[in-house]
Parts: C-alpha cells; structure tokens; sequence
C-alpha cells in the first residue's frame, strides 16, 4: 500500500519546494553538514526566516502571527522540511509552539491568546515545562507545588524537577496545587509563571557526561497575577492532559520520515563496514525497516483523524511508545555496527540531543554513540513507556484499570 495525497496537496507541495529553493544556500545538504556555532547562527536565522513566512505555526490563525494553513498543508511543510534537513523552529519551541501554544487555541481566554501567541512566536517569551516533581513523575497527580491566592496574586512555594531547557526559558507553565482538599487530580491549576523573579531559583543538573540539559527549579513566594491560570483554577488536570497529548501525538505523521533517514544512514554504515551481508544484521536491519513503515503507517491513521478535527489525545501514547521503544533498538544496532569503534566515538556529534541526528549529518561515530546514549531517555521523558502502555490499555483500548493503593 502507498498512501497518496490529494492533487491540491501535492500543489501546495510545490510551494514549499519553491519556498526553500528560494530561502536556503544553493549548496545546502542539510543541517547535519554544519558544525559548531554554524548550526546554532542557522537556527536562529533560520527560525526568523519561518517567522516572516508564517511558517513557524502554520496552523495558527493568521492574527496570531500563524500561517492559517490546513491540517495537511502543515503535515506537507513538515514532511518537506524533514526531507530537505531543515528545522521547524529553535531549540524551546517545542515548549512554546508545539506544548503551550496549541493547548491555549484549545484552552487559553482570547487575552491569554492575544498576549502569549504572538509573542511566543516572535522569541520575546521563551517557555520551559514545569509538570515533574521529585515525588510526581509517572505520578503527575501527586504534585506537591503549593499555590495560595493572595489578594490579586498566587504566591506559589515548593519544587519542579527535570525541567528541561529551563536555564533558556524566561517562563514555564507550570502545575500547582490550589485546592489540597480536593481529591489529587482535581485541585490541580495550569499556571503561566513569568521566571524573571527572586522568588525562583534555576539549578542546573549536572550529567554523568558533564553537560546539563535540564535543572531543578525552586519556588520560594514566587508570585503569579490571579489571571494567569489557564482552563479555570482546579481545572489544571484536563489542561495537562490536553497538553500532553501534543506533546506525545502531534509529531505522529512526519517523526517517521525523520526515521526513514535515519534508517536510511545507518544502512549506509552497515555497508561502508562490510555487514549488509551479515545475516543477523541483515535481519536486524529488516525489522528496523518494518518499524518504520508501521509507523510511518500509524502517522498517516493520525493525519487523518487530524484532518477530521480530531486533536491528539491519550491515543498520543501509541505513536510515543512505538517511536521511542524502536529508537533505542535501531540505536543499539548502530553500536553493535561500529563495534569496538563505539568506544572511541569520533567526529561530529548531533546538534540535539533529543531523537536523530540531522539529515546530512555525517555517518561518525560520535553521532550514533551519542544518539545512543539518548535514545533511553526518550522512553522515559513525556512519560515512561510502561505509563504509556497503561494509557493504550485503560483509555485507549478500554481494558480494566490496573489495581491501584486504596
Ligand atoms: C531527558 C528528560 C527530559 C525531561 N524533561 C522534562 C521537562 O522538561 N519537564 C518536566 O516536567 N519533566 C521532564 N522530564 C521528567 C519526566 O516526565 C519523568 O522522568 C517521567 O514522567 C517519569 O517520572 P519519574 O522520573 O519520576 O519516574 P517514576 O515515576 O518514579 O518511575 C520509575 C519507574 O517506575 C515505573 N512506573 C511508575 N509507575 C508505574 C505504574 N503505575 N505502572 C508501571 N510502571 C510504573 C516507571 O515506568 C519507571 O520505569 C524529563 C525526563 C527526561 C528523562
């Protein structure tokens, strides 16, 4: 089976090969042939570029700085920008664009969007997501963070951890507690929190490879204008979990042509070493391939409930499981490839941490020793893969609840 789209789409396809023709350097390869602070001066050009074009939120409605595209015109954009190894935005929009923007279309007051919107596209309000907690992982009802309504403001004390790029972010959404009398998940509030302020504190978390992607964050009195509370106060819950359906969904239909690429590199290692003869590798390579076009698949199934309106939900969690589960097998077999080369990585090393190498990237070894090291962590952040199976099983697939303490 080969999926098609309609001729307006394939239309409107060329549009976006026109857009990039015209907007990136005549010999580009893709962002994976950059290096060093290149990459970085890119992006930033870059994202400004999506900006002035609308194509940064391209489903956003126009007045608020978006393209007004369709659903699948994005899907095309996305598919296109994939292909041609270009990003979508910067390095926070996921939690600006993809997590808070499209939840306050849903859920935000018409203020709450005509003030955040735009400026999140224009990089004036950069946003970090503070949902974990040391007691509130998989547990996210467990939240502990206090927030107490004092006159016009919450004044907010306790701790979030885990929060990643938060040492780049001037706000954070934020889950507080308003109401600890409530039952767990209903006291819960969905708060904006302006960062620039003594009563929070940043501490970046030191790794094991001596960087620090994510930090701990502590509220001591940080205050919050009683306005800023997104889908009503004890509301907080069903926000989340709109929000987290996008985190976990929205990348269903383009995250496998990404993979595909991937694939795709990794084969070409496996015959610059000589192994595509192998029989074990083979077969390895050939479930890998299978993977892909599951997913590949899938994505499609969502593009098109997307295109009936529909918006991700719990059923997100097929798609973030399926990918981050296949992400660390097909890692573990480029390790397996490079052999003893792994522990001497080398080379150029992904510009991001989180998922593939970008298209173009070189074939090093530090590339796929890095990506690696990360892949477990994707079966871990926007929820473990044993809470997603619970999701598809309970809410997905409507099996009965796992036993829970009284
Ligand atoms: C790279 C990375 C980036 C992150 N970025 C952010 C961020 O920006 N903002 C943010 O808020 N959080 C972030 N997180 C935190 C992430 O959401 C949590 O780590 C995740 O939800 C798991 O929670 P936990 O670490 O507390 O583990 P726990 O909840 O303590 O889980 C420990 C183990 O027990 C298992 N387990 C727990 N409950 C069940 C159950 N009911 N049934 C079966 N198994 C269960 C889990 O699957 C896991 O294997 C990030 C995490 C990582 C790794």
């Amino acid at each position: 089976m080969q999926p098609t789209y309609t001729r307006e789409a394939e239309e409107y396809r060329e549009k976006v090969h026109a857009f990039l023709a015209e907007k990136l350097p005549a010999d580009w390869h893709g962002l994976g042939r950059l290096e060093g602070d290149d990459i970085h001066a890119f992006v930033s050009e870059w994202r400004k570029t999506l900006h002035e074009a609308g194509y940064l939120a391209p489903g956003w409605p126009v007045v608020y700085g978006g393209g007004g595209l369709s659903a699948l015109e994005q899907v095309i954009i996305a598919e296109e920008f994939a292909k041609a190894g270009v990003p979508t935005g910067g390095p926070n929009d996921v939690f600006g664009i993809q997590m808070l923007g499209n939840t306050l279309l849903l859920r935000g007051t018409d203020e709450q969007k005509a003030h955040y919107l735009p400026r999140i596209l224009s990089g004036a309000d950069t946003w970090c997501q503070g949902y974990s907690e040391p007691n509130a992982g998989s547990d996210l009802g467990n939240i502990g963070l206090r927030a107490v309504l004092d006159g016009d403001q919450w004044v907010l004390n306790g701790q979030k951890i885990w929060t990643s790029a938060g040492h780049l972010a001037d706000h954070i959404f934020t889950l507080a507690r308003t109401d600890p009398d409530a039952p767990k998940h209903k006291g819960i509030s969905f708060l904006l929190v302006d960062m620039r302020q003594p009563g929070i504190e940043v501490r970046p978390i030191k790794m094991i490879s001596g960087e620090s992607e994510f930090n701990e964050i502590f509220y001591t009195d940080a205050v919050v204008p009683k306005d800023e509370v997104v889908g009503g106060v004890n509301n907080g819950w069903a926000v989340a979990m709109t929000l987290l359906g996008f985190e976990r969904g929205e990348s269903a239909a383009t995250m496998p042509i990404r993979f595909q690429s991937e694939l795709e590199r990794l084969m070409r290692l496996a015959e610059e070493r000589g192994l595509t003869r192998d029989p074990i590798i083979r077969q390895r390579l050939a479930w890998c391939h299978s993977k892909v076009q599951i997913m590949r698949y899938n994505g499609m199934r969502t593009l098109t409930q997307f295109l009936a309106g529909h918006h991700p939900g719990p059923d997100g969690a097929i798609s973030k499981l399926y990918w981050s589960e296949y992400h660390r097998v097909v890692t573990e077999l480029a390790v397996d490839i490079l052999g003893a080369d792994a522990l001497v990585p080398i080379g150029r090393p992904p510009s991001s941490a989180f998922q593939t190498d970008d298209a173009g990237a070189p074939n090093s070894s530090a590339s796929w020793v890095d990506t690696f090291l990360n892949a477990r962590a994707g079966t871990i952040y926007a929820g473990s893969s044993q809470i997603q199976r619970n999701i598809i099983g309970e809410m997905v697939l409507g099996l009965p609840k796992e036993p829970r303490p009284a």
